[in-house]
C-alpha cells in the first residue's frame, strides 16, 4: 500500500464520502423539528398537529404543570447552574434530597446522580471491576452499557437475548475462567422490542453462581410494576438488585439527568472512583427541584402508571383486532412489525400524512428483515387520540396493502 499525504483538505473530503456513504446506504439520520412543548401531541415546524407516539414520556410529565412549577421554584430558588462538578461545589441540598428520594423510590441503600444515564454506564464497570473479574451482559444491551464495558479491564461474556440457559453458560465459563467477582447486566426493558428481562430468574441464576445482578432500568423507573418502581417490583425483586442504572430523561420528566443506585458502599465508591461524575457537570437545580416532585406525583398514587397500563392495553387491542402482527407484550412500547424496511418507511410517512408521529426502524437498528414501527404509549394519551391514531393505522395499513 502506497501511504498518501493526509492534508487537511482530504480530511474533510472523506468526512463528505462518509456522509454520502450513510445517504447511499438509506441510513442518514433526519431530525423532525417540534415547535411546541413534548406532549400526547406535538406541532412540528410546519405548523401540523399530531399525534405524538414515539416520545418516552411514558408517563406524560414533560410538560407536566406541577412539575413545570417545582422546576420553576428551584430555578428561581436554587439558580440556574451550578458551575462545578459535585465535590467541588456543585452538590446542593436538593441534589442530596433527589438523591435520598430515588433510593427510597428504588429500594436501595444509596443513589448517585450523573449528567446522563448514558454516564451513569459509562462510569460504573470500570469504577467496580478490574481484570480480574467478569462482566456478563445480554446481547441487546444498551450502546451505553457496551461502551461501559468496553472502558473496564474485566472479562467479557455476552448471552443471547433473556436466553436463561445461555446466561448459565456464561456463567459457568466466567467461573471456570477463574474470575474473582462476576457481574450479571441486562436492560431491564429491550427498548426495540418492549420485552422485559426476566429478573426473577436472574437473581437466583445469579445467587447460584455468588454472582452481582445489575439492572438498567431506563424504560422502566416510574411505571412497571404496581407502583412503577421498575423491572425489580415488576418480577417481584424490589430490593434484591446490586445496582441499578436510571435516567431523568425518560418517563421521570424528560428533561436530563440519570443515576446509578445500589448499596451504600457501592455507591460511595463510585463518588471516589466514577470519572463521569468526578469530571462532568452536577445536574441543573431545576431538574433536581422537579425530579423531586415527580417523584412526589409518584409516591401519592399511581393513577398514572395505572393510565398508562390501560391505555398500552386499549392501543394494543385496537390494533390486534385490526389484525397488525405486534410483539407479544404489555410494556407500552408496541412493536408493529411489518418486516420490510421499506415498507416501514412508507408506513410512518403516510401516517404523519395522516396526523401520526410515529418511527420506522430497521436495520442497523433491528436485525434485517425485522423492520418495524415502534408505538410508545403515554398516560397522556386521551382515550379520543388513541382511537384517532388506531383509525389512522387501519387506514394506512390497508392503503398500503399490510393489512388484507
Ligand atoms: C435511554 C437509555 C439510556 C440513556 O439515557 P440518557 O439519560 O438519555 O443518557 C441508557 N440506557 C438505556 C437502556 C436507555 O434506554
Amino acid at each position: 500500500m502506497t501511504a498518501t499525504v493526509s492534508t487537511t483538505s482530504t480530511f474533510y473530503a472523506s468526512v463528505r464520502q462518509q456522509l454520502d456513504d450513510i445517504k447511499a446506504s438509506g441510513l442518514y439520520k433526519t431530525e423532525r423539528i417540534i415547535a411546541s412543548p413534548q406532549g400526547s401531541q406535538i406541532r412540528t415546524a410546519d405548523g401540523k398537529e399530531v399525534i405524538n407516539l414515539c416520545a418516552n414520556n411514558y408517563l406524560g410529565l414533560s410538560s407536566h404543570p406541577e412539575v413545570i412549577a417545582a422546576a420553576g421554584e428551584a430555578l428561581s430558588q436554587r439558580g440556574f447552574g451550578l458551575s462545578s462538578v459535585r465535590f467541588i461545589c456543585g452538590t446542593q441540598d436538593i441534589h442530596k434530597e433527589l438523591e435520598q428520594r430515588l433510593s427510597r423510590f428504588l429500594g436501595t441503600e444509596d443513589t448517585i446522580l450523573y449528567g446522563s444515564a448514558f454516564d451513569a454506564n459509562g462510569g460504573l464497570f470500570e469504577s467496580l471491576l478490574d481484570a480480574q473479574d467478569a462482566i456478563i451482559s445480554d446481547e441487546l444491551n444498551h450502546a451505553s452499557i457496551i461502551d461501559g464495558i468496553r472502558l473496564s479491564k474485566a472479562k467479557r461474556f455476552r448471552y443471547k437475548n433473556n436466553d436463561m440457559a445461555d446466561l448459565r453458560l456464561q456463567l459457568q465459563a466466567a467461573r471456570e475462567d477463574g474470575a474473582r467477582f462476576v457481574l450479571v447486566f441486562t436492560d431491564g426493558v429491550f427498548s426495540m422490542d418492549g420485552s422485559i428481562a426476566k429478573l426473577d430468574e436472574m437473581r437466583s441464576i445469579c445467587d447460584e453462581f455468588g454472582a452481582l445482578l445489575g439492572v438498567d432500568d431506563c424504560h422502566s423507573t416510574g411505571f412497571l410494576g404496581a407502583t412503577g418502581r421498575g423491572t425489580h417490583e415488576h418480577h417481584g425483586v424490589f430490593g434484591t438488585i446490586d445496582l441499578i442504572t436510571g435516567t431523568l430523561g425518560k418517563a421521570l420528566g424528560g428533561a436530563s439527568g440519570g443515576f446509578t443506585s445500589g448499596r451504600s458502599e457501592v455507591i460511595s465508591l463510585l463518588r471516589q472512583k466514577s470519572r463521569p461524575y468526578l469530571f462532568s457537570n452536577t445536574i441543573a437545580p431545576a431538574i433536581a427541584g422537579a425530579s423531586i416532585k415527580v417523584l412526589d406525583l409518584l409516591e401519592a398514587d399511581t393513577s398514572m402508571r395505572d393510565k398508562l397500563e390501560n391505555n398500552a392495553k386499549h392501543f394494543r387491542s385496537g390494533l390486534e383486532k385490526l389484525g397488525f402482527d405486534l410483539k407479544p407484550g404489555s410494556h407500552p412500547i408496541i412493536p408493529v412489525m411489518v418486516y420490510d424496511a421499506d415498507k416501514a418507511q412508507e408506513l410512518s410517512r403516510r401516517l404523519l400524512e395522516l396526523g401520526v408521529y410515529v418511527i420506522g426502524f430497521f436495520y442497523p437498528v433491528v436485525p434485517k428483515g425485522q423492520a418495524r414501527i415502534r408505538v410508545q404509549i403515554s398516560a397522556q394519551h386521551t382515550t379520543e387520540q388513541l382511537n384517532l391514531a388506531i383509525a389512522a393505522f387501519a387506514k394506512a395499513g390497508t392503503d398500503l396493502g399490510i393489512l388484507k
